[in-house]
Parts: structure tokens; C-alpha cells; sequence
């Protein structure tokens, strides 16, 4: 890491991430704080009531950070953007990978279809199959950013550690594939408020989804394939796993299942899954001497446009406990398997 330590450069960083734009809901309870305090001056017999107004604020804020798709935290991309819809776009968004096992039929089967998906990635798995990784940029897919290990205490972290554990990702993900993540993830999807000011200071977008299949916990096929397709339209971030993924009755991964009736679906709907970059034209930055000292930082990370419980499961890929070990996942992550057959795991 090549950030300083030096007072002047954290001040600096400070200031950047205080300049990011604050969402409704901070500025709504910065107003109730100030009104909770003005009571109590005038009215000191009401300091009860004036208390009670400031837990109920935080208890909204703590519940906005378990709601996946909210923008009261700070923006959030759910679905594509407007002309991204128009030219009949679809934002397939495959997550918790990769896996040796699953990933490679993944590829296969959106080859066939001539697909193009986002990857979100853990770190940790990319960084013990680079390979494979490549593999999936090697053949016109994203990959991006879903946190170094995935923890399911993510959302629980402090605003240092956060963004610790985001830029050691994107440092991972840029010496593998060669391009910097332009897009993050958070396990699970849940976050709290410190979140958005790291995303924004090292120019991050988060990603949530229009639809999710719940693939990691059900194992009908069917009934992924209906909660995907419900509604589905021009537009759409739909989520799926090929990391920590449900057995189907056959034996198979669910996504396995799933993704060849989904591909089909979008032909007879004419419409094309793109990679979000692609939807959102985003350039893709190259890993430079430049960009290799300050991963992500604010000033090599310029936007060229425009505006996911205790899962975790993280260890299915993981042979033994020192694997575990070094690669910094639970020390009790279930031995390798295709799929999970338990429900353990929450998308
Ligand atoms: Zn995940």
C-alpha cells in the first residue's frame, strides 16, 4: 500500500471523502439531531423524548444498511441506466467466485449464447485462482469488486477498516487481471454508512440488482429461474452465484440449471446481457505504474460518465484449514464441493 501516512495526506484523504455527496438521509437526521438538541434547550423536561427521537433515528439508519437496495445510504446502481435499457440491455451479474468447479461451465454456457456478464469476485478466491480469473476477462466478461473476504461481519466494519479491506481487493484484482474494478459490491448487500464515502473516495460505484435468485439457498431451479424473470425487462441487474451455489435434485449447481433457460429467455426477448461496464461505458483502466501505488484512489479513479446476511459460505473452495488460513477465510469453510447442499449461506 503507498498511502502515506503523513498528516498531511490523511488530511487530504479526509477532506476527499468528505466531499462526497451526502445522501437524504444524513442530511434528515443531521436536521433531527439539531431539533432532538434544540428541545432539550428549550425544554429540558423533554430530554426523554428528545432521546428517544435520536435512538429511533439510528435504528433507521442501522435498518437502511440491511436493505440491499435502498439509496438512503448513498447511490446505488439497481438497474441499468436509461439508455442502456433502450439498446435492450441486461445486466447479468454473477457473484462469490471463482470456483474451479462451477466458473469454467459458467463461461461455456455464456459463450453458446454469446453473453457477457460481471463477475463480483472475492479477492481472496481470485488471488488462489489468477488463472481463472483471466480467464473470465480473457473472454469479454467483468470482473469486479466484491470485497477481499467476503466477511459476514463486512457490514459491521469501521471506515478504516473498510476501506482496507476494499482497496486490498482492488489491489488483488488489478496485478490478476491487468484493469482496476470500477464497481463494488458488499457481501450480502449489507452495508452501513460508512460505506459510501470510501466507495466515493476510491471512485467505486456500489452495485445491487434489480432481481436476485436467491441461488445459494434454493435449489429448485424453477423457482430461481421464476424470481429472476418476474417482470423482466430491458434494464434489469439480475444476480446470481457460481461461488457458494445450491444444489439442485440433480446434483448440479443451481446456476448451472438456471443459466441456460435464463440465456434463452433473453433471446426470446430479444435482449442482450452486457457486461456493466459495457452498459455504463465505463473505460477500463489499466493496472499502470501509476495506478499500482494508489489502487482506486480518488485521483486515478475519474469517472468517464454517468451515475448484497450473514452469507459468507466463503470457504467452499477451500481443501483444508491451512488453506484457510492463507487466504485469510474461515478456518472452518466446509472442504471443496461444487455446491452447497445446506442453507448456510444467504445471497
Ligand atoms: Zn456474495
Amino acid at each position: 500500500m503507498a498511502a502515506s501516512s503523513s498528516p498531511s495526506d490523511v488530511l487530504g484523504r479526509a477532506l476527499a471523502e468528505a466531499r462526497w455527496p451526502l445522501p437524504r438521509l444524513f442530511k434528515m437526521s443531521g436536521a433531527w439531531h439539531l431539533g432532538a438538541g434544540a428541545t432539550v434547550i428549550a425544554a429540558p423536561a423533554q430530554w426523554e423524548w428528545a432521546l428517544g427521537a435520536v435512538v429511533l433515528n439510528h435504528a433507521l439508519i442501522g435498518a437502511t444498511g440491511l436493505w440491499p437496495r435502498s439509496t438512503w445510504l448513498g447511490a446505488n446502481l439497481r438497474r441499468l441506466p436509461e439508455d442502456s435499457a433502450a439498446r435492450g440491455e441486461v445486466g447479468l451479474t454473477i457473484d462469490d467466485g471463482p470456483d474451479l468447479a462451477v466458473t469454467p461451465a459458467v463461461l461455456d454456457l455464456l459463450d453458446a449464447a454469446g453473453a457477457r456478464a460481471t463477475f463480483f469476485c472475492i479477492a481472496a478466491r481470485a488471488e488462489r485462482h489468477p488463472d481463472l480469473c483471466r480467464e473470465i476477462v480473457r473472454r469479454g466478461h467483468s470482473v469486479q469488486n466484491h470485497s477481499h473476504r467476503h466477511s459476514h461481519t463486512f457490514s459491521l466494519l469501521g471506515r478504516a477498516a473498510l476501506r482496507r479491506e476494499i482497496e486490498a481487493a482492488q489491489r488483488i484484482f488489478a496485478d490478476v487481471t491487468g484493469e482496476v474494478p470500477r464497481f463494488f459490491r458488499a457481501p450480502a448487500g449489507l452495508r452501513n454508512p460508512f460505506l459510501a464515502p470510501v466507495l466515493h473516495h476510491l471512485g467505486l460505484r456500489l452495485v445491487s440488482w434489480t432481481r436476485r435468485g436467491f441461488d445459494t439457498q434454493r435449489s429448485a431451479p424453477a423457482g430461481v429461474l421464476a424470481r429472476l424473470t418476474h417482470n423482466l425487462r430491458a434494464g434489469d441487474i439480475l444476480l446470481l452465484h457460481d461461488g457458494n451455489a445450491a444444489c439442485a435434485p440433480s446434483g448440479r449447481p443451481v446456476v448451472l440449471e438456471v443459466l441456460p433457460a435464463l440465456l434463452e429467455r433473453f433471446e426470446r426477448e430479444t435482449l442482450r446481457a452486457v457486461t456493466l461496464s459495457e452498459a455504463l461505458h465505463s473505460t477500463v483502466l489499466p493496472r499502470t505504474s501509476e495506478t499500482s501505488g494508489v489502487i482506486g484512489a480518488h485521483e486515478v479513479m475519474v469517472a468517464p460518465e454517468g451515475v448484497d446476511a450473514s452469507e459468507v459460505g466463503d470457504g467452499s473452495e477451500v481443501a483444508n484449514a491451512s488453506d484457510a488460513s492463507a487466504a485469510n477465510l474461515p478456518a472452518d469453510a466446509p472442504p471443496h464441493a461444487p455446491c452447497s447442499t445446506g442453507n448456510r449461506v444467504r445471497a
